[in-house]
């Protein structure tokens, strides 16, 4: 046990001297600079402080960004600290911070203001979207014969949900730009992870060739040498949902993955899963979107009648157990014969 200097009570912990309430006597426990400087992106209108940057509303941003520069007496611990903010002309908010203290134990409060400034920049992202930054370029290729411009489009969507997928926890991560080209569409990226990603990605689901070359274009200011990677995809000429021939009989190309693909018997709609090793030996007998149509006139059990969208003869077609029949059937003409497509 000791004494404070300054009013002789006993005191358990004493702090330079004094009890508790001498030290927090009259003194300022938090403090704020005269003012904080908040950056905010002219082009995505996010905010920055330091070398942090995120989506925020506007009050919460300001609020935010005088919370973060609080400062403490040395003794004290922050417990929690919440704003309250004012404009006080465009671009300029003052801002008062009451924080929660504890200061050994013992509960204490501390207010401080400042006044917060919005200042327009640009963020590294955007300016390097803006000047035409990339890394790598992913390049999709397909033969224009079998390969519809739609699977090409379909494979685009893919590399941009990808690619917002990783953006929300790395800011770096754009698409630059994407250019259609003969047979294809290049797409250059920020980053050559994200290249290799999306490569990846798409030799996964479309059971795509790929390819990668190296470009040195610069060394960086360390002196390492910096390279460009180009991924070339090139998308096969089957894809979900064509049908297809195997192994002498007819399957509907029902799914394709990094394991391999599934496939429907459309004899007796049995599923098939084929290694990827033997899926080069598919051959598209009629893409998905090159499929007809056939108006149905009857349902009974397992089978349907249709009109032939050719001569309009009405047909037996086998259907799967349980399988929902609207108005129309998707079928498939083979030697002459028609057959559902489920
Ligand atoms: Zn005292
Ligand atoms: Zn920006």
């Amino acid at each position: 046990m000791s004494f404070c200097v300054k009013c002789g009570n006993e005191a358990e912990n004493t702090l330079d001297g004094l009890c508790t309430e001498c030290f927090l006597d009259g003194r300022k426990l938090v403090t704020l600079p005269h003012h904080v400087d908040l950056k905010v992106c002219a082009n995505c209108g996010d905010f920055g402080q330091g070398e942090t940057w995120a989506a925020k509303d506007t009050l919460t941003a300001v609020e935010d960004a005088a919370v973060r520069s609080l400062a403490t007496v040395k003794e004290a611990r922050i417990v929690s600290a919440e704003a309250s903010s004012e404009e006080q002309e465009p671009f300029t908010y003052s801002v008062r911070v009451d924080a929660a203290l504890d200061i050994n134990g013992y509960p204490a409060e501390g207010a401080a203001s400042t006044l917060v400034r919005i200042k327009n920049t640009v963020c590294r992202r955007c300016s390097r979207q803006l000047g035409n930054y990339y890394e790598s370029i992913l390049q999709i290729r397909a033969n224009p014969k079998a390969v519809s411009s739609k699977v090409i489009r379909e494979a685009l969507n893919r590399v941009e949900n990808l690619v917002d997928s990783h953006s929300v926890t790395n800011r770096q991560i754009f698409i630059t730009k994407a250019e259609e080209v003969q047979g294809g569409i290049d797409i250059y990226l920020s980053s050559i992870s994200i290249g290799k990603a999306a490569a990846k990605d798409l030799s996964d689901a479309y059971f795509a060739e790929t390819k990668e070359a190296f470009k040195l274009v610069g060394q960086k200011d360390d002196g390492q040498n910096m390279f460009r990677i180009t991924y070339l995809v090139r998308l096969p000429d089957f894809h979900a949902g064509d049908v297809i021939q195997f192994e002498g009989r007819y399957f509907k190309l029902t799914r394709v993955s990094g394991g391999g693909a599934k496939v429907v018997d459309l004899l007796n709609f049995r599923e098939r899963a084929v290694k990827r090793s033997d899926m080069p030996s598919f051959k598209v007998h009629t893409r998905s979107e090159d499929l007809r149509e056939a108006v149905v006139v009857n349902r009974n059990g397992d089978e349907i009648q249709v009109l032939h969208p050719s001569n309009y003869s009405t047909v037996d077609l086998n259907v799967p157990a349980g399988a929902e029949i609207s108005e129309t059937a998707k079928v498939v003409e083979i030697d002459d014969v028609l057959y559902f497509v489920p």
